[in-house]
């Protein structure tokens, strides 16, 4: 049992991983900092918000003395930083934001627990670990074979790959330099409950359900990688637990799926579960839309590390994960339907005219 320290908890695997703790009664304490953009929810926490040993503290991480003072007052065992600006398109609209918050944030988080360590020696003998979560978008596009290993060189493609390749080379050398005790995560996509809207997923159940049309990049056939996100859960905790300091592990599900499958699935799967009123396939739906500038063709994730050093290995296929995920968003058409009144409304992102 353990004090966790979370950054970015009122977003999606933040908050899917808030729930894995509490469910699996992992913590003593939780302490919360989200600076709730738009991709912050607090309905992510419903039930969890009254939990005397939850603390949620509405901050920017790269606030400087908002993070001191978190450090100092609770004396976190593991620090999970999840905080991120995650949207490729928007990152092509606007670029400074995934600037301030991937790399000078997690900048901040870095320097300010590598000084609170100095200050309290103590907590390294006591196994403070620092966990950055990123993605595999940071080793760039591959062609119809391969997959990413942990020693893959980086190339990223977009800004948000970018500023996530960043903070990632930042967490590495405070590593290297000053023996700071962190792991690096690079995970590959994920989907489940309570992902933004914005997403493949979650928008194309979405549309179908409002009966919108169903906007597919280019041809469709970009493949990714796709974990369900308690899987993705199970694997942080995993390394958070036994990983090895100064490691990087890959994450992912096996499951490389082209982008018009996925469409495809979701539309068989909602033909069953909720048919059209209208009478017709929800793949009448599908609209080929202008690709996404610079869009990755092939995502895949090799997970063998964490799986023969770790022991772990996803639970859920593509097709039990998805038939969960629909459940969910049908059984919570009031979370997404908040977020269509509030925040976001279907709009195309990252388009450059
Ligand atoms: P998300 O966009 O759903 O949530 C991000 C959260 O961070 C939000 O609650 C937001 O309010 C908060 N935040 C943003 N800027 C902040 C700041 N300056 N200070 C404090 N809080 C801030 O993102 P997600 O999909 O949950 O991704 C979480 C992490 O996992 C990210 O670092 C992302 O790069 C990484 N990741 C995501 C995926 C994926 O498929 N979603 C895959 C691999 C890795």
């Amino acid at each position: 049992m353990k004090k966790y320290f979370i950054t970015g908890g009122c977003g999606f695997i933040g908050s899917n991983f808030i729930h894995y703790l509490t469910e699996n009664k992992l913590a003593d304490q939780i302490i919360n900092l989200d600076k709730m953009t738009y991709a912050g929810n607090i309905g992510n926490l419903n039930g969890i918000e009254n939990n005397k040993n939850y603390h949620f503290i509405d901050g920017d991480i790269c606030r400087k003395t908002i993070v001191r003072d978190i450090l100092d007052k609770y004396n976190p065992d593991v620090l999970i930083h999840f905080a991120a600006e995650s949207h490729v398109d928007r990152s092509i609209d606007g670029p400074s934001e995934f600037v301030q918050t991937n790399v000078v944030g997690t900048l901040t988080l870095l320097n300010e627990a590598n000084q609170w360590l100095k200050r309290n020696k103590k907590y390294l003998l006591e196994n403070f670990r620092f966990i950055h979560i990123s993605t595999d978008e940071v080793y760039g596009s591959l062609g119809r074979k391969g997959k990413f290993k942990e020693n893959t060189a980086y190339d990223p493609s977009s800004p948000y790959s970018a500023s996530k390749a960043g903070s990632d080379h930042l967490v590495r050398s405070w590593y290297r330099t000053y023996n700071f005790p962190a792991i690096i995560t690079n995970c590959s996509n994920n989907y489940g409950p309570y992902q933004f809207p914005e997403k493949l997923i979650p928008l194309m159940i979405i549309n179908c359900l409002q009966e919108k049309s169903l906007p597919v990049y280019g041809e469709g056939i970009n493949v990714r990688d796709w974990l369900y996100v308690r899987d993705h859960c199970e694997a942080i905790q995993t390394v958070a637990s036994k990983g090895q300091l100064g490691e990087t592990y890959n994450i992912g599900g096996n499951n490389e799926i082209k982008n018009i499958e996925i469409v495809e699935i979701i539309c068989d799967l909602l033909d069953q579960k909720l048919p059209s009123k209208k009478g017709r396939s929800y793949k009448k739906l599908i609209k080929f839309v202008k690709d996404r500038p610079g869009h990755d063709f092939r995502y895949a994730i090799d997970a063998t590390k964490i799986k023969n050093t770790l022991g772990w290995v996803p639970k859920e296929n593509f097709e039990t994960g998805i038939n969960k995920t629909i459940e969910w968003y049908l059984a919570n058409e009031s979370w997404w339907d908040a977020i269509h009144k509030k925040t976001y409304q279907q709009e195309r992102l990252g388009i450059i005219k």
